[in-house]
């Protein structure tokens, strides 16, 4: 007898992956057994954890295993389990919905991506789990018991808006999976997914290291078809690529290849291995709140929990993998990883050796490390404020875009192998977008004496900066921030010359600025809009603001160039006449221009645009 059978439908973000996997445009549709193997086998590890940590737990747990079956005749495959299974709530929170953040992204980009190549690179990227099945079925149902409860639950859609769920007895613990296979496609030998031989090649494929038994029944024969070798334990001159690149795409739930495969082994007083994975795309969620962190734990071949973050700093969250140690508990939580000792050590050794893979990356194989510095570097850079001890091991493996080629970007090193004899720093320039710094004012005598200068456009690099003070003894020294002594061509002179011209302005324009002086900066511009040495910049001081802080209106600093026209032309102007309301405008109109090249905005536009015309207005 069942009871309370229902037809609920799917979540909408669920329902628009439902039909892209009905509609399969991804094509390499074995992966669907992998997703469900994989399933299968989490079920698995989670239920021996439980019942080790839960006494009265009413489980069995004597031949935890998976089972696949085929049926040719009625054209169905069953992956079954004997795991934790699920309840009835689980069932709809867990099956009938998407809980990945990054979800609305990711489908908003599939949209937006009009080639197919693109679309299958993002549905790779995004990792569909159980819903993949439906790329090969035009129906699944599935049977599940939580374990420790007496309630079964059967479920079973078509893929297209709804499912039906009803809760029935007698169902073995765990849960089996059961796919009504589409048509055979004659053409395609692939899709045969029915013959045993065909699915057995699969698993050898894409989950040959799951450590539980994968088994098949032959007539009278069963037989387990995968070799159960934890791909850790293994010595590594044992395991080829494509292994340590299925297991990635397991542990990861990515269907793409890691970039890169770290190994890690320690011997001694606490022994444990490591096996970690560089991906070769950000995930979506990598700067969302909500985002995960860290590797899987295991205690002595035992699955122990996902996302341990106390092996991971925040600035790592994206590296993948299995650390497995000997001599935990198996008890063990999350609050007490946070305090223990050997996982710091064991932490601090994960990202000495993931730093120096980088390096390594870096000096032998440049398009792997390009693709990870695109992907992970705003992530790497945080590293610069939140981890003192590996701060010169980051710079060493940043990259930066630089005026001297605009079309690579620059490591540190090389930078400062570049420097010009008497050049002292390391110059950089922050902003929100590469053309905006390239135009900026504050560039110009840098670039007319062939200083190079770092271009830094992400929101993080406004705080290192300010918190990292030097590379290699050279320090970082902002263009648009306080004094630079470009041995410039201000003599004594001009600045007496200027001085009354100076102090007028100053006073004229005090609302929008602290100080009106003479720049070493400027070459053709006639002026420019710098910061005090220990002041917040604009960008930050707007990022800031957006996070809710209060801030103080930071007034900056206001150069002229004595060499322009213009300038020169307003000196005289005011040794001739003095103060006058026409000069007053001018200099608001100068402050303007410097605000608008640097690619800032004017605090009253409109008052701007009518000075300007009615200037204009007169040269007609
Ligand atoms: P993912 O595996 O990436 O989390 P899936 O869509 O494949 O996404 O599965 C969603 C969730 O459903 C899993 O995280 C798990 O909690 C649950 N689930 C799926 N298959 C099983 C299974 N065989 N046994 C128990 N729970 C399962």
């Amino acid at each position: 007898m069942s009871t309370s059978a229902e037809t609920l439908e799917f979540q909408s973000e669920a329902r628009q992956l439902l039909q892209l996997m009905i509609h399969s445009i991804y094509s390499n549709k074995d992966t669907f057994l992998r997703e469900l193997v994989s399933n299968a086998s989490d079920a698995l590890d989670k239920l021996r954890l439980e019942a080790f940590r839960d006494k009265d737990l009413q489980a069995d747990t004597d031949d935890l295993h998976i089972e696949i079956g085929t049926d040719p005749e009625n054209r169905t495959l069953t992956v079954r389990d004997n795991g934790i299974g699920m309840s009835r709530d689980d069932v709809v929170a867990l099956i009938g919905t998407i809980a990945k953040s990054g979800t609305a992204e990711f489908l908003k980009k599939l949209k937006e991506s009009k080639d197919s190549a693109a679309s299958q690179d993002l549905i790779g990227q995004f990792g569909i789990g159980f819903y993949a099945s439906f790329m090969v079925a035009d129906k699944v149902t599935l049977l599940t018991r939580r374990a420790g409860s007496d309630e079964g639950v059967r479920w079973e859609s078509e893929g297209e808006g709804t499912y039906t769920i009803e809760t029935v007895p007698d169902l073995p613990q765990g849960t089996s999976v059961t796919l009504h296979l589409k048509p055979e496609d004659t053409e395609d030998q692939l899709f045969d997914y029915t013959s045993a031989t065909k699915i057995k090649q699969i698993v050898k494929k894409y989950s040959d290291f799951i450590t539980w038994p994968i088994r098949m029944t032959e007539g009278e024969e069963v037989a387990t078809v995968n070799s159960m070798k934890a791909l850790w334990a293994r010595s590594s001159s044992d395991v080829t690529e494509d292994e340590y690149n299925e297991f990635y795409k397991h542990v990861a739930h990515d269907w793409n290849d890691p970039l890169e495969t770290i190994r890690l082994q320690a011997e001694g007083t606490f022994e444990y291995q490591a096996l970690l994975f560089l991906p070769g795309h950000a995930p979506l969620d990598l700067f969302m709140r909500e985002r995960k962190r860290g590797v899987q734990l295991y205690v002595k071949r035992v699955f122990i929990m996902d996302d341990c973050e106390a092996l991971m700093p925040e600035y790592l969250r994206f590296v993948k993998g299995v650390v497995d140690a000997q001599d935990l508990s198996l008890n063990v939580s999350r609050e007490i990883l946070q305090q223990d000792r050997q996982i710091q050590l064991i932490r601090r050794r994960l990202v000495k050796k993931i730093l120096s893979t980088v390096k390594t990356l870096m000096s032998q194989n440049a398009d792997k490390y390009e693709t990870f510095w695109k992907e992970f570097g705003r992530a790497v850079k945080e590293g610069l404020l939140d981890d003192f001890e590996n701060r010169t091991a980051i710079l060493d493996i940043c990259s930066f875009a630089s005026t001297n080629d605009p079309e690579k970007q620059t490591t540190l090193r090389e930078y400062v192998e570049r420097m010009k004899d008497g050049q002292e720093h390391i110059y950089y320039l922050t902003g929100e977008s590469r053309q905006s710094i390239e135009n900026s004012p504050h560039l110009e005598a840098f670039q007319a004496k062939g200083y190079e200068v770092l271009v830094l456009t992400d929101p993080i690099d406004e705080m290192w900066v300010d918190a990292v003070s030097g590379y290699e003894e050279k320090q970082f020294q902002s263009v648009a921030k306080g004094e630079v002594e470009l041995d410039s061509d201000t003599t004594d002179e001009q600045k007496e010359e200027f001085s009354g011209l100076l102090t007028y302005l100053t006073t004229s324009l005090a609302e929008q600025v602290k100080e009106v002086r003479l720049s070493s900066r400027l070459t053709t511009s006639p002026a420019c809009i710098v910061g005090d040495t220990n002041d917040v910049t604009p960008t930050l001081e707007k990022m800031y603001r957006a996070m809710g802080q209060e801030m103080p209106q930071i007034k900056r600093i206001l150069e002229l160039n004595p060499g322009h026209p213009l300038v020169s032309g307003l000196r005289s102007s005011f040794a001739e006449n003095g103060e006058s309301e026409g000069l007053a405008e001018t200099a608001e109109l100068l402050y303007g221009m410097a605000l608008l090249a640097e690619g800032g905005e004017l605090g009253d536009p409109a008052r701007f645009t009518k000075l300007l015309a009615s200037r204009l207005e007169k040269t007609l």
